[in-house]
C-alpha cells in the first residue's frame, strides 16, 4: 500500500464523525516538527487532578520511564506506570513506513508504533500536545499519523573551541530528542582542544585539552583581543560511554569527529613528531586555518589508526567523521617525508597526497566495519564509493555517493539571529532563512534525491562559551531545522510555523527552562 493510501486508510479507521471542516494545513498544530497528518476533533481530553495512568502493556520500559519523567518534571503531572490499566495505551503495528506512529486522542489516548524509536517519537509528540486551559492541563482531541522524511536529522556540537561538560551534553541531547533529531555530530577535536581520552596517547588530553588564551574579539581586529585565561576539559572514555548510552535511550546516534589532516594543532601540540616540522607549538587560542597539519608520513597514519582503535569501540554508530577539509598544504610542499610519500606512491602532488591520506583512513575504517564521513571532500571519486560527503555549500553534484546537506548559509547556528548581538563568525541567519532550507535541490530526480541522507545544523562554538548562550543560539532555530528534516509533505508556511512557535512552542520551551531567542517577536529590529 503506498504511503498516501495508507495515511487515508488510517484516518478513516480511527476518526469519529467529529472532525472539524478544516483542511490539514489550516489547523494550527501544536507539534513541531509538523506531523504528516493532524486532524482535530471536538472536545478535550482532561487530566483529572493532574494525574495520568499509563498502561505499560506493549510499552518499551525505558520509554515508559522517559515519559513519566517528562510528565512529572516539565508538567508536574503525577504519573503511574501500571500493567493492564491506564488511559494511555500502546500497540505495536507492522508493515508501515520507517518511523511510523499514530496517536488517537479521544476519551483515552491510543498510541500505535512500528518500532521503539517511533514509539519514542510518539511520546515526544504527545508531550507537545499538553496545553494549559485556565488552571487545568488538557489535550485537544485529535488524530495524528506521522513518519519522518530523512534518515539523518542532525545537530552538531563543537566542544573543542569551548568545552561543555557531560551534564551539558546530556541536556543538549535531551533538547534534541524533544524535536526528533536522531544524530549528534560530536566535534571532539580541533586546533583549539582535543576532548577525548586516548589511553595510548595520554598527552593528547594532558597537553591537547588545555590552552592559555581564547580570542574574544573579531579575527580581523588589530590588535587581536584575547582572554588570557587557562581553559581545559576532556571526556574520559567512561564519560563518553555514559553519554553514548544516554543518547541511545533517546534514539540519538552519536557520530564522533576526529579531525584530520588539518585542524590538528591540539594533537600536534601534544605529539609534534607527527607534524612535518617536528617543532613544538602550543594549543592556539586563535581560530582559522593553520599551516601545521598532520604530516602524511606512514608513522602519522599509524598514530591515527591507533587513536581510531580506541574511538571505534566507544561509538556504536556506523559512521566516523574525519572532517578532512580546510587543509593548508604549505608544510607538505616543504617536507621531505611528504615528498617521499608522493614519490613512492606515484602521486601527482599535494592534492593527490590529501586524497591518498584520507583513502588510507577510509580503508582502515572500512576494515573495522565503519563508514567514513568527510566535509566537502572534492575527491570522492578517489574513495571507495561507500564514504559520505557532508556538504557545506548547496548540493550541486548528482554523483552516486551519499551526501548530507549542511549548507553553511542555512545551517551554521553560530551566526546571529538579531542584528544587535555580539561577536560571531559568519553573518546573519534569521529563523525564516533556516526554515527555507531544503536539503534536496529542486531539479533532482527521486533517484538522485535518494543519495541525500538528510541534513544538519552546526553549532560551532568559537564565541559560545556557556550552555545558556548555546541554547540562545540554537533555539528556536533548531525547531525550524527539525521541520525541514522531518516534514515529508510540503511544510506549512513560515507564518503558520511562527504562529505555532508563539502559541505553543515558546510556552513548551519555557517548561523545559530553555533560554530561547525571541528575535522573531521583534522583526523590525532584525533587519
Ligand atoms: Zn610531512
Amino acid at each position: 500500500m503506498n504511503k498516501i493510501v495508507y495515511s487515508i486508510a488510517i484516518i478513516f479507521l480511527f476518526l469519529g464523525n467529529t472532525i472539524k471542516a478544516q483542511s490539514n494545513s489550516d489547523i494550527n498544530c501544536p507539534i513541531i516538527p509538523r506531523p504528516v497528518v493532524y486532524q482535530l476533533s471536538s472536545g478535550d481530553f482532561g487530566l483529572v487532578n493532574n494525574e495520568l495512568q499509563i498502561n505499560t502493556n506493549n510499552l518499551p520500559t525505558e520509554i515508559g520511564f522517559y515519559l513519566k519523567k517528562q510528565l512529572e518534571s516539565a508538567f508536574s503531572i503525577k504519573t503511574n506506570l501500571i500493567e493492564d490499566q491506564g488511559v494511555i495505551l500502546f500497540k505495536k503495528i507492522k508493515n508501515v513506513p520507517y518511523g511510523t506512529y499514530s496517536i488517537n486522542i479521544s476519551d483515552n489516548i491510543t498510541i500505535t508504533y512500528s518500532s521503539e524509536e517511533s514509539c519514542f517519537y510518539a511520546v515526544n509528540s504527545l508531550l507537545q500536545l499538553i496545553e494549559k486551559n485556565g488552571r487545568d492541563l488538557i489535550i485537544k482531541k485529535c488524530f495524528i499519523n506521522d513518519y519522518p522524511k530523512f534518515e539523518w536529522r542532525g545537530m552538531h556540537l563543537d566542544v573543542s573551541r569551548h568545552f561543555f561538560t557531560t551534564d551539558e551534553v546530556k541536556r543538549y541531547i535531551d533538547l534534541m530528542a524533544l524535536y526528533k533529531f536522531n544524530t549528534l555530530h560530536w566535534h571532539l577535536t580541533d586546533d583549539q582542544g582535543w576532548r577525548i581520552e586516548i589511553k595510548q596517547f595520554p598527552k593528547l588530553t594532558e597537553i591537547g585539552a588545555c590552552r592559555d588564551s581564547t580570542l574574544i574579539g573579531y579575527l580581523n581586529d588589530s590588535p587581536r583581543k584575547y582572554e588570557r585565561k587557562r581553559t581545559e576539559g576532556f571526556y574520559t572514555q567512561e564519560q563518553i560511554k555514559e553519554i553514548v548510552d544516554y543518547a541511545s535511550k533517546r534514539y540519538i546516534s552519536i557520530v564522533p569527529e576526529i579531525e584530520m589532516p588539518g585542524h590538528s594543532r591540539a594533537a600536534l601540540a601534544a605529539y609534534p613528531e607527527f607534524s612535518c616540522t617536528g617543532k613544538q607549538l602550543g594549543v592556539p587560542g586563535l581560530w582559522g586555518q593553520f599551516e601545521d597539519v598532520f604530516c602524511s608520513k606512514p608513522q602519522t597514519i599509524e598514530f591515527i589508526k591507533k587513536i581510531l582503535d580506541e574511538v571505534i569501540p566507544l561509538f556504536p554508530s556506523k559512521y566516523i567523521h574525519i572532517g578532512g577539509e580546510e587543509v593548508l598544504q604549505s608544510r607538505w610542499l616543504e617536507c621531505s617525508n611528504c615528498t617521499k610519500v608522493i614519490e613512492e606512491n606515484k602521486l601527482t602532488g599535494v592534492n593527490e597526497l590529501q586524497s591518498f591520506f584520507v583513502k588510507q583512513i577510509e580503508t582502515y575504517l572500512t576494515s573495522k566495519g565503519k563508514v567514513l564521513i568527510g566535509r566537502d571532500l572534492n575527491y570522492m571519486n578517489k574513495l571507495s564509493g561507500t564514504s559520505v560527503s557532508m556538504l557545506s555549500k548547496e548540493i550541486t553534484s548528482n554523483s552516486n555517493y551519499y551526501k548530507i546537506a549542511n549548507d553553511s548559509e542555512y545551517c551554521n547556528f553560530n551566526q546571529i539571529q538579531y542584528k544587535l548581538e555580539k561577536v560571531v563568525v559568519g553573518s546573519f541567519l534569521p529563523l525564516e532563512k533556516v526554515y527555507e532550507f531544503n536539503p534536496i535541490p529542486k531539479n533532482f530526480t527521486n533517484l538522485e534525491s535518494a543519495y541525500i541522507l538528510g541534513g544538519q545544523a552546526n553549532v560551532w562554538t568559537e564565541y559560545i562559551s556557556s550552555m545558556f548562550q548555546l541554547e540562545y543560539m540554537v533555539f528556536p532555530r533548531a525547531l525550524a531545522m527539525s521541520q525541514v528534516l522531518w516534514c515529508r509533505e510540503q511544510k506549512p508556511s513560515f507564518e503558520s510555523f511562527k504562529k505555532t512557535l508563539i502559541d505553543y512552542q515558546f510556552p513548551f520551551l519555557y517548561r523545559y527552562k530553555v533560554n530561547y531567542s525571541i528575535a522573531i517577536l521583534n522583526p523590525e529590529k532584525v533587519e
